[in-house]
């Protein structure tokens, strides 16, 4: 593995420029109101041990929303346990009145930005995967596409001879197509390669792995529908990056939706262990720095005791603040992961 910064980390950014202030305030009171509703299923939530490594020895990490977070003494992964069962998870997902805010709202205000400023580097990203390690630019499946932004760029871009999006749920799956995407309406577990696919060349998730009650499984899938040097591409949390380490609980990353919060190291692990060779795990974010500025500017966190960082992403925020992400990001410091790994 090489951790090596080859990635580039594109432009800088703002989360003002991809979400709009005013529209936030209506997704936290439908956040809310899901998070009530899952909280009455207490009952069915269910002990886990390290998504990661299977460890079972822990230390409390944080609380929220009522949730409790743990960090595995073996390879620092923080994850929820209990967690809400796989049940429990398939119905808070259908019925969020958070995700009906977001597509109705926040979503169609932002999609142009996020196309430019997130999933065209993505692309660019992949791309550049493919030509370091070789990788053909066969078929491209994108596991988890959404409304399909990002599997619409690479169709679009006929950098891949085929794209195709997997996508079991009917108005997401809709929204592909919408956006000139094939879509595979299925469950990745229930696809079957043969019949579905021909060869796959790549495979591509991002922001999915955090969210699963059963990462490994959803990683041996993966594995199973990859040939001998076909690549994968994950993105997710760092849970050692800078914002969660200086937030805790109050990192946006910690939520009642993101039950697993790996690390380079972790998630290499877990790949290296289903049968993949890690290729590149790096952090290109570009938002901790930010992120931490803004609850110090809200009283969410106090830097008074802390000059160093109260000069970088306060007072000199305008010089500093984007040279100190750039820093955290060549050094794996970001708490936002990418990681490539290529089918043994
Ligand atoms: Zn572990």
């Amino acid at each position: 593995m090489t951790a090596e910064n080859t990635t580039p980390l594109g432009e800088q950014l703002s989360e003002k420029e991809l979400c709009p202030d005013d529209l936030l305030a209506g997704q936290e009171a439908a956040f809310a109101r899901d998070i009530e509703r899952i909280q009455k299923r207490v009952a069915e939530f269910v002990e886990v041990t390290c998504p990661a490594c299977g460890s079972r020895v822990y230390q409390a990490a944080f609380e929220k929303f009522g949730f409790s977070f743990r960090a595995c003494s073996d390879c620092a992964t923080l994850y929820m346990s209990p967690r809400p069962s796989p049940a429990v998870m398939a119905d808070y997902y259908s019925n969020s009145e958070n995700y009906a805010y977001w597509a109705q709202y926040i979503f169609p205000a932002s999609e142009a930005s996020r196309r430019e400023k997130i999933h065209k580097p993505w692309l660019e990203r992949v791309l550049g995967f493919c030509d370091r390690y070789s990788i053909q630019r066969g078929t491209l499946l994108e596991i988890g596409p959404g409304f399909g932004t990002f599997a619409a760029v690479a169709t679009e871009s006929k950098t891949f001879s085929r794209v195709v999006a997997v996508e079991a749920n009917p108005d997401m799956a809709a929204a592909c197509r919408t956006r000139g995407v094939e879509v595979i309406e299925k469950r990745v577990e229930d696809i079957n390669e043969r019949k579905d696919l021909e060869t796959v060349d790549v495979i591509v998730s991002f922001e999915v792995i955090e969210h699963l009650f059963e990462p490994q499984k959803f990683i041996a899938q993966c594995a199973n529908l990859l040939p001998s040097g076909g690549l994968i591409v994950l993105s997710c949390p760092n849970g050692l990056g800078f914002d969660i380490a200086m937030l805790g609980a109050k990192a946006l990353a910690v939520d009642a939706e993101h039950v697993n919060l790996f690390n380079p190291q972790s998630l290499s692990q877990l790949l290296e262990k289903s049968g993949f060779e890690v290729l590149e795990a790096t952090t290109p974010g570009r938002l901790d720095a930010e992120f931490v500025r803004e609850a110090a500017l809200k009283g969410d966190i106090d830097l008074s005791g802390d000059p160093f960082l109260q000069r970088v992403l306060i007072e000199d925020w305008d010089s500093l603040g984007w040279p100190f992400q750039q820093f955290l990001a060549t050094h794996n410091l970001s708490s936002h992961l990418w990681i490539a790994a290529r089918r043994r």
